[in-house]
């Protein structure tokens, strides 16, 4: 068996991807039609008025984050935008999602899918293990991880970090330990792509760096 480095995050693996990379990629995409959902209600709530309708003709300061919601939003939302606001932040959501599904597409040999978050998401899932065999792979699972964080930004679903303090990374070695939540309990380093450890192998970390420790003061 050939051993490859993992193309998003370098670990050395029988793969070009990895197992792990290729979960978190799936579990990205996998996320992508609810954050939809919630960029299109949050869109929703910064162009509606109150209920009587009256107050859209009175002059608001913008809300925080309308920029950010008409842009990931794109094309949907074009006459709304101005053009000091055009374009200046994320490549909007569908067209992220589009141009990828397109290279699957022709590359592939596909009939085109058509151009919503659901049938998108269902292609590029469809064909993750395709993907995870490409040059490309890195470039994607970037975008697709910045399409989640973006989103879960603006619509304040972002999950919440915890930092593990008193245990170093077993990789770098840092203080840069730190859990998701919620979600799966698991110990992320925020610079080793590679370091994820589950509750088992973190206590027995804790445990080891204690003893560690006491050998040196004893
Ligand atoms: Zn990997
Ligand atoms: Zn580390």
């Amino acid at each position: 068996m050939n051993i490859y480095e993992c193309s998003v995050c370098g670990a050395p693996q029988e793969a070009k991807t990895c197992d792990r990379c290729r979960s978190r990629i799936r579990g990205a995409l996998a996320q992508l039609p609810e954050q939809y959902v919630y960029l299109c209600m949050s869109r929703q709530r910064v162009q509606g008025g109150d209920e009587d309708g009256r107050s859209s003709k009175k002059l608001h300061a913008p809300l925080p984050g309308r920029g950010d919601v008409l842009n990931m939003l794109g094309p949907a939302s074009r006459q709304a935008v101005t053009g000091a606001e055009d374009q200046v932040g994320s490549v909007p959501f569908l067209e992220v999602l589009w141009s990828w599904c397109e290279a699957v597409t022709e590359e592939r040999g596909l009939t085109p899918v058509r151009r919503d978050v659901t049938s998108m998401t269902g292609r590029l899932t469809k064909h993750l293990d395709w993907i995870c065999e490409q040059s490309w792979v890195a470039d994607f699972a970037e975008e697709i991880r910045d399409l989640v964080r973006t989103s879960q930004r603006i619509t304040m679903t972002e999950p919440r970090r915890e930092l593990l303090g008193g245990v170093t990374c077993p990789s770098c070695e840092g203080l840069t330990l730190v859990r998701y939540f919620p979600g799966d309990w698991a110990a992320e380093c925020r610079l080793c792509p590679s370091v994820r450890l589950d509750e088992r192998d973190y206590q027995a970390l804790v445990k080891e760096q204690a003893r560690n420790l006491e050998g040196v003061n004893p």
